[in-house]
């Protein structure tokens, strides 16, 4: 896919095997953060010097692997339920050499026992099934540091969000509420100071109080 300018200045992914993930992704329908949304996740690593991470959503392992490659002292913890996905992301890993940073943990998230993860984490970033993301953040927030990040992406779902057309099927129509719930609790949640951001495919940052 042609890069916008702004990605062509901002150059992130220099790893060839990133590359190659992307295009993979592209070709198989799977869906991975978009470019401005990585920037942003990217840069917030950076800039909170985040050392543990947690992932909801692995597919397979591509945003772990950007972040887990920014630094040899960040730590990934990403769970994914889905089988196929995670025996691509133990492959994906090992081939970047990050198996001893980022560990893949085969359950689905809502199920998953959080005493099975060891540590607080800096930051955690929701990227799994859009529909339950309150209970995704609700459940995992007790592992978050105080003045930790939430990291929340595709809350435009599509741009479906904003410019609903009416005509949507009724599984799509529950999606977007549910997406747009979620949105409205997150902006009222007073234990959070969170930001919606236009890029991608519509993230929020949230930072624990
Ligand atoms: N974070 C990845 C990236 O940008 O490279 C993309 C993740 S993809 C958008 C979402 C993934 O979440 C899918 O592989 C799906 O199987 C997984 N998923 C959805 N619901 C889940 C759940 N409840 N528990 C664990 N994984 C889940």
């Amino acid at each position: 896919m042609e890069k916008s300018y702004f990605e062509e200045l901002n150059n992130t992914i220099k790893n060839e095997y990133l590359k190659q993930m992307e295009d993979y992704a592209i070709k198989n329908g799977v869906p991975i953060i978009q470019k401005e949304g990585l920037d942003c996740l990217l840069m917030m690593v950076k800039l909170k010097d985040v050392k543990r991470v947690l992932e909801i959503g692995t597919a397979i392992g591509y945003s772990a692997s950007c972040m887990a490659l920014i630094s040899d002292n960040i730590y990934v913890d990403t769970i994914e339920r889905d089988k196929k996905m995670y025996d691509e992301a133990l492959v994906n890993i090992k081939n970047l050499g990050l198996q001893d940073r980022i560990n893949v943990i085969y359950a689905d998230a809502l199920e998953l026992d959080i005493n099975e993860l060891k540590s607080d984490y800096d930051l955690i970033f929701i990227d799994a099934a859009k529909s339950q993301y309150i209970k995704f953040f609700e459940k995992y927030e007790k592992k978050l540091k105080k003045g930790g990040i939430v990291f929340s992406d595709n809350l435009l779902f599509h741009g479906l969000i904003e410019n609903r057309t009416g005509k949507e099927s009724r599984n799509l129509s529950q999606m977007l509420k549910k997406i747009e719930a979620f949105n409205e609790w997150l902006a009222k949640n007073e234990a959070y100071d969170t930001t919606f951001l236009r890029l991608g495919d519509g993230i929020a940052i949230s930072i624990k109080k």
